[in-house]
């Protein structure tokens, strides 16, 4: 049997990557986004360009989605034109997108009734793990499927964990960013602080590396966006971050589980967010607190 055909829906900052990356393992592509210029640079790649979700997902056998939110995965795959109006029965949709677990299993049951089986696939690992196809990938859904689509899967990603049922795959994410998000407020508070007081931007760099404080997201983003001063820069949106931490409130809030940590992380993005750096990578964060203490951290890296 040829590899499977797939609709790739989404080529935004992790999209185009991964679309990328399963033409290089040698899939067929056909691909649909609001915005044209990615459209044409996978079109220049072999893809096949469609005019809107339906015909992405006509004739495929698995429709991919990555896209903003919920409400982009409810219109792409609900609405007119969308995925459940183009795709035959038995055709799988994997949705990477990172959207509240409760609207998977919304959109799983409505694909359902189609005869569409779906798969929720959240990923981490940021726009280079997107490059390198080195992402973790979280999947919930039904075993044997998962087991089926593993090779497409690994095209995209480095580790795909199956984490249980549809809904499961965007509850670990949900969790993954409540901590990267508490974790970035902290690093960024810490590192004005040291800086005031008169500590080498490039020393504390240096020395929580190697320290306890350290983590995934100080070691990425303090060299190659705070020190840099480039905040605009292909990375992740301070908007989306905002909205998995309001993702993890609404669970929070539905389950009564008090989350006092991720509700001021949630109000420290608002602000940054209400200031206009929604749109610059999540570390953009940084420039609210060197605003209001009057410094930057900068720096270089050998
Ligand atoms: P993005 O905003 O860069 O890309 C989203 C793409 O979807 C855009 O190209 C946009 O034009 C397209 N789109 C929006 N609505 C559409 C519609 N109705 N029809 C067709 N296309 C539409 O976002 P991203 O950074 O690629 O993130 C995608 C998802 O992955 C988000 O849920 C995000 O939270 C998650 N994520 C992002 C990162 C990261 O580092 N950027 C890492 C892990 C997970």
């Amino acid at each position: 049997m040829g590899k499977k055909t797939i609709g790739f829906i989404g080529l935004g900052a992790m999209g185009h990557h991964m679309a990328k990356n399963l033409i290089k393992a040698g899939f067929e592509l056909t691909v649909f986004d609001l915005n044209p210029q990615p459209v044409g640079e996978l079109v220049s790649l072999g893809s096949k360009k469609a005019k809107n979700s339906a015909a992405t997902a006509k004739g495929v056998d698995v429709v991919i989605t990555m896209l903003p939110a919920d409400d982009e995965v409810k219109e792409v795959v609900l609405g007119p034109q969308g995925v459940l109006e183009g795709a035959k029965p038995g055709t799988v949709l994997i949705d990477m997108s990172s959207i509240a677990p409760h609207t998977s299993i919304f959109v799983a049951g409505e694909a359902k009734k189609k005869g569409i089986k779906f798969l929720d696939a959240p990923v981490s690992g940021g726009t280079i793990g997107a490059e390198k196809a080195t992402l973790t990938i979280m999947v919930g859904g039904d075993k044997a499927l998962v087991d089926e689509h593993r090779e497409l899967l690994q095209a995209m990603g480095k580790t795909i964990y199956h984490v249980g049922d549809v809904g499961m795959g965007e509850t670990v994410k949900m969790v993954n960013q409540m901590m990267l998000g508490i974790n970035l407020a902290g690093m960024v508070e810490g590192l004005v602080l040291g800086t005031k007081l008169g500590v080498a931007p490039e020393t504390l760099y240096k020395v929580i590396r190697d320290s306890s404080g350290n983590s995934f997201v100080f070691g990425h983003r303090v060299p190659n966006y705070i020190f840099t001063g480039n905040f605009t820069q292909p990375g992740f949106a301070l908007d989306l971050l905002r909205k998995d931490l309001g993702l993890a409130l609404e669970s929070a809030k539905v389950n009564k589980v008090p989350l006092f940590l991720t509700g001021q992380a949630y109000q420290y993005y608002t602000r940054a967010a209400a200031e206009g750096l929604g749109k610059k990578d999540m570390s953009a964060i940084i420039e609210l607190l060197e605003k209001t203490v009057g410094l930057q951290v900068r720096g270089k890296v050998e």
